[in-house]
């Protein structure tokens, strides 16, 4: 059935190799892959949990966690949360993951209160914000990290596994030797005024890695957590290709349903689209419109590369995605099927869409 979604889990674990070999031989850090890019889609997260180079599983969901928490664990690999838990979710946290974020003591009482109930230790990463201005205590206000480190340590359920930062997300501020030497520092005073070990000092996300290759990550930054990179062979930082990756893991396939010539401009008044916007049409004259059935309900139309580099998207609905196919040396007719390589927008909406089929080519 179309549309549907092809994961290639050979090139998958190719990028898998390239990622570990720069982030543990070259950067001496423990491996964390992040699954929710693809949904924690099952043959991927199989692979994941089978690969020896993996540290940790994490995903920002709960939901996806409990798929492969079992398997995680069986391979030796411990579960981490990476969005801060909501209040409601606690119970369900201590049950699945071994590790989780956070920023809130008030939810980590709960955490603490939870693991208590259910007879375990539960790990907890204390958030640092360096700027990015999402999750994480200011890193400027050490009373107030040091207050809650206090209070953490004295939790009879919880131990405090680290801290970590968050970058390039909201704010888009990009990891640098500097910001980051800052968490080192807070790490190393966290230890010296509470006499503790903190086992990880987690530096990142995909947009940390590059620093490995020019030297510049921190002495102390021993974890980085890795998603697109992973999954799609991106530098986050610059947008620049890694070393070793390929990024068409994944092949997305729609079906045309509709081919026609017709004009490139819209008859009568333009008023707004589906959605609200007020669209932009370019007059390229009479042109070959393929319509194609898959639409932002499943997909981010602005994350999706046609492989026939000859074919342009020229916008969608809910349903519908209309290609100009003109130019394409290919005589296309109702029911070919159109390729196309995903972004992270893409490849999330895609893998989420129950709309969508998965299928794997080996
Ligand atoms: C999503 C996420 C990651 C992974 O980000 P990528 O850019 O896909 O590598 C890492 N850490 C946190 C806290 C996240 O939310």
């Amino acid at each position: 059935m179309y549309p549907r979604l092809i994961v290639d889990i050979n090139k998958l674990r190719s990028n898998l190799d390239a990622v570990a070999a720069i982030t543990k031989d070259q950067g001496s850090c423990s491996l964390m892959i992040v699954t929710k890019g693809l949904c924690a889609d099952h043959e991927m997260a199989k692979m994941v949990a089978e690969h020896p180079a993996v540290d940790y599983m994490a995903d920002s969901r709960v939901a996806n966690i409990k798929t492969y928490a079992d398997m995680a664990r069986a391979n030796g690999k411990m579960t981490t949360l990476l969005r801060i838990p909501m209040h409601a979710e606690v119970e369900d946290v201590v049950k699945y993951v071994d590790l989780s974020f956070n920023s809130e003591l008030s939810t980590i009482r709960l955490l603490n209160e939870a693991a208590g109930r259910q007879g375990v230790k539960h790990n907890v990463l204390l958030m640092i914000d360096l700027g990015d201005l999402r999750e994480g205590i200011f890193y400027q206000n050490e009373d107030q990290i040091f207050a809650a480190v206090e209070e953490i340590i004295s939790m009879e359920n919880i131990a405090l596994y680290g801290v970590g930062v968050n970058l390039t997300c909201y704010g888009a501020i990009i990891p640098k030797n500097d910001n980051l030497s800052n968490l080192v520092a807070i790490a190393r005073k966290i230890e010296d005024k509470f006499g503790i070990r903190l086992q990880m000092v987690s530096g990142g996300n995909s947009s940390s890695i590059y620093l490995i290759g020019k030297g510049e990550l921190p002495e102390g930054i021993n974890n980085l957590r890795l998603g697109e990179s992973f999954l799609l062979g991106n530098d986050t930082a610059y947008g620049e290709k890694l070393p070793g990756t390929v990024s068409d893991t994944l092949i997305l396939e729609a079906q045309i349903v509709e081919l026609k010539e017709k004009p490139s401009l819209p008859i009568g008044e333009v008023g707004v689209d589906a959605f609200g916007q007020k669209p932009y049409y370019e007059d390229r004259g009479i042109i070959k419109r393929a319509i194609i059935a898959i639409g932002k309900q499943d997909t981010d139309i602005d994350s999706m590369e046609p492989l026939d580099e000859k074919i342009d998207i020229l916008g969608g609905s809910s349903d519908h995605i209309i290609l100009d196919v003109t130019k394409s040396d290919r005589a296309y007719q109702v029911g070919d099927v159109v390729q196309f390589v995903l972004g992270y927008g893409g490849m999330l909406k895609t893998a989420t869409s129950p709309y969508v089929e998965k299928v794997y080519s080996k």
